[in-house]
């Protein structure tokens, strides 16, 4: 667990940065990281840490975005996107100088959040369904999603993949070819495992 100093450093900051809305969804996803974390044998610090940090650049502006995409050189192809798909991979190239968070795996975590990812560890896992089912959610489906997170982690971001897809293609938004490759991945994994 974090000590409460630095916890406390963290959430003042996040004030700063976003809305009140945005940052009880935060909480909620912490809330849930932890839980998930425990049930999992996860590093609980980690899993705490990539949830309290993963929307940080949700509502940062374009120009914030265009700075830390040349600093880090990010690829520039990832401006054409907007704040949904960016707000990930830039929070993963701040958190160290901004909090001095300098764990790959939250880095990781945090970059993948958004879209998954073909190879994820248990700390980006554990954000991505906290993310999706954290308390507050009311989407058709988290229920669904809630029951299998009791027992499988893997379970739980398959099915995440699948609605986000159906959901994108339904509202007739473009479905970004990174959110179709992870799928492709985890169903080709799932499948796998069922003709073993
Ligand atoms: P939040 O930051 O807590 O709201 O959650 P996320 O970071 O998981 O998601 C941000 C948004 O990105 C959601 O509305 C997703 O539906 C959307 N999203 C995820 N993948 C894609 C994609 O491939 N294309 C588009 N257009 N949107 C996507
Ligand atoms: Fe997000
Ligand atoms: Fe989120």
């Amino acid at each position: 667990m974090l000590t409460n100093e630095k916890r406390s450093f963290i959430i003042a900051s996040l004030e700063q940065q976003m809305s009140k809305k945005r940052l009880e969804h935060v909480l909620r996803v912490e809330q849930k990281a932890l839980e998930l974390a425990s049930l999992y044998d996860v590093d609980i610090t980690a899993c705490q840490l990539a949830a309290l940090l993963h929307d940080l650049a949700k509502e940062w502006t374009m120009e914030q975005y265009e700075t830390v995409v040349k600093k880090f050189n990010l690829p520039n192809h990832m401006l054409q996107f907007g704040s949904e798909i960016l707000h990930g991979p830039v929070a993963s190239c701040v958190i160290d100088e901004m909090f001095d968070v300098n764990d790959e795996r939250i880095q990781e975590a945090i970059a993948c959040h958004t879209i998954g990812a073909s190879q994820m560890d248990d700390v980006a896992k554990v954000l991505f369904v906290a993310d999706y089912i954290e308390d507050g959610r009311v989407f058709d489906g988290v229920e669904i999603a809630r029951e299998l997170a009791k027992n499988s982690l893997e379970d739980v971001i398959l099915y995440k993949l699948q609605q986000t897809i159906a959901y994108l293609a339904k509202k007739q938004l473009p479905i970004y070819p990174e959110t179709i490759e992870t799928y492709n991945t985890w169903i080709i994994k799932k499948e796998k495992m069922s003709e073993k």
